[in-house]
């Protein structure tokens, strides 16, 4: 192949669901545009985008408890859950318009209806519950949510959690229908169908090695073809680095500004899957319960009803750990090699803030099954041991950097990190993460391509109608896009009304 064929309009490092999202994107506002995929590994969603690594839950704040935190006076603020609702619909909105296009097809095959409720115990968090329900039924976007404080409709709402339960203390939970579970593996390989339907070239068993600025302004994507063992160079006008935990070290060989002073904290994770299905038919729901004092965000305990393969699975966790890879398929040298001269002294920040952070994960290396089983037995006080495996989740790097709040700041959310001239991105962090790709590769193009976006702003419109829109300032327009995305998507039939 000649250099000249080499060229492309746009590289998407990474197969997950990020890229599939962004490239799908592209591909609808821009189909004339050459896209090239390259991922290292054999297929497409293997990372954390895959079933097993991640645990599943559409993000829309319905029954996360750390996105709404009570402020001194008691009352509860709603503003990061409606944040992240309103962001999950925008990725409901092109979903359906993929399906509505028949552009992916069997909507069912990624995405089911499944309550999403929160639970739980203590005369304080049962009050903190029930503040929060008060707060959030009154929006629209959490229509239909239930509140019971009441053993007798617990027992309905969930048999396995409550049989064999000794209640010496208040219990109360939360219930809304509307809730979902995505299965966002599925997802990523029909996305990546579609895009190889619409000639984009995706390279797998191709891993990147090295990226740099080419003197007429292009970037040169450095790539190891694995089987043939040969180093290609490709050139694109625009780069997204969508390589998960890998982005990191990839946007620290861009060596542009923005690359700088951050760093990446790795937390791996631990499912608990059951494996009898007389127990698995118990349960129809996501719980989440509330966060251990000291433990991060994304160690919130939960017991999970999911459809994988078509077949009705129980997981439970995720368990936080440390691991130093910054991919499950990573190497155990990752976290050293980013530290570089820049981000020395923002890591050595972090460290020494995150101490009780480091102590808890290494803590939560440490359990034992038994011990797992042990917090198990909080939700399902008769869990037996032999009825439970253990998976292993994908690894999530946290980023960390230099904020208002001080250096080294360890950040939950997910960011993306690009080049003042728009020619490079990179997507790093992990949460709310899939469930709001939408939003994020929405934020990628408005950071990208500023010049092109009055021109695609029509097209964007009718893919998702609600962009640039308030959902919680419109609840008309809200009704219309939950009813039509639920019908299209195969979801709840119970229709929200709002007065
Ligand atoms: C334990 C856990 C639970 C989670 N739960 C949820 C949840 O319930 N809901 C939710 O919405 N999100 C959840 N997430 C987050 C979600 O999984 C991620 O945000 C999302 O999958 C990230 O997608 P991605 O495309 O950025 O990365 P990935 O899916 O990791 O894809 C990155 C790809 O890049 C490839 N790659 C890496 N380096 C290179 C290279 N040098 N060259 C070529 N290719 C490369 C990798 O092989 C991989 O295929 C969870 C994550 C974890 C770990």
């Amino acid at each position: 192949m000649s250099n000249k064929e080499k060229k492309t309009d746009v590289i998407l490092i990474g197969a997950g669901v990020m890229s599939a999202t962004l490239g799908s994107l592209l591909k609808a506002l821009a189909p004339e545009w050459e896209i090239k995929v390259f991922e290292k590994l054999a297929n497409a969603g293997e990372e954390s985008s895959n079933e097993w690594n991640n645990a599943g839950t559409g993000h829309a704040a319905l029954c996360e408890l750390n996105y709404t935190s009570e402020k001194p006076d008691g009352s509860i603020d709603i503003s990061k859950a409606i944040k992240i609702n309103e962001q999950f619909q925008l990725s409901m909105q092109f979903w359906s318009y993929l399906v509505n296009s028949n552009l992916i097809r069997n909507p069912q095959d990624f995405i089911m209806p499944i309550p999403h409720m929160s639970l739980v115990q203590g005369e304080e968090n049962v009050v903190f519950l029930k503040n929060r329900f008060k707060a959030l039924s009154k929006n629209p976007l959490f229509q239909g949510m239930e509140f019971s404080d009441d053993p007798e409709k617990l027992i309905e709402w969930l048999p396995l959690i409550m049989e064999g339960r000794t209640l010496n203390e208040p219990i109360a939970a939360t219930k809304i229908d509307s809730g979902t579970d995505v299965n966002f593996g599925a997802l990523t390989r029909m996305l990546f169908d579609h895009l190889k339907n619409e000639n984009v070239e995706i390279n797998y068993k191709h891993s990147v090695k090295d990226i740099k600025r080419t003197s007429d302004g292009l970037w040169e994507v450095k790539v190891h073809d694995i089987n043939s063992g040969k180093i290609e160079c490709h050139t694109a006008k625009f780069v997204f680095i969508g390589a998960g935990g890998a982005s990191l070290p990839i946007l620290q060989k861009t060596g542009i500004p923005e690359s700088k002073h951050i760093g990446g904290f790795p937390v791996s994770g631990l499912f608990l899957v059951c494996n009898n299905p007389e127990v698995i038919e118990q349960h129809h729901a996501k719980v989440y319960g509330k966060a251990k004092v000291g433990a991060p965000p994304m160690s919130v305990p939960h017991l999970d009803t999911r459809y994988i393969d078509n077949k009705k699975s129980l997981l439970f966790g995720p368990f936080a750990g440390f691991s130093p890879k910054f991919l499950k398929t990573g190497s155990n040298l990752d976290l050293i090699g980013s530290v570089k001269p820049n981000n020395v002294m923002t890591m050595l920040a972090a460290g020494a803030k995150e101490m009780a952070l480091t102590k808890y994960l290494i803590q939560q290396v440490l359990l034992s099954n038994e011990k797992r089983i042990e917090e198990l037995r909080e939700f399902i006080p008769n869990a037996k041991s032999e009825d439970w495996d253990i998976v292993v989740a994908g690894q999530r790097v946290q980023v960390i950097k230099d904020t208002d709040a001080g250096k080294g700041t360890l950040q939950f959310g997910t960011e993306v990190v690009s080049a003042a001239d728009g020619s490079i991105a990179a997507l790093l962090g992990a949460s709310p993460g899939a469930s709001t790709a939408v939003h994020v590769m929405l934020e990628v193009l408005e950071k990208c391509f500023p010049q092109h976006m009055f021109e695609w702003e029509p097209k964007i419109k009718e893919m998702i109608p609600s962009f640039g829109v308030s959902l919680e300032a419109n609840p008309e327009l809200f009704l219309e896009i939950h009813s039509s995305t639920a019908k299209t998507l195969g979801l709840s039939t119970k229709e929200l009304s709002y007065s």
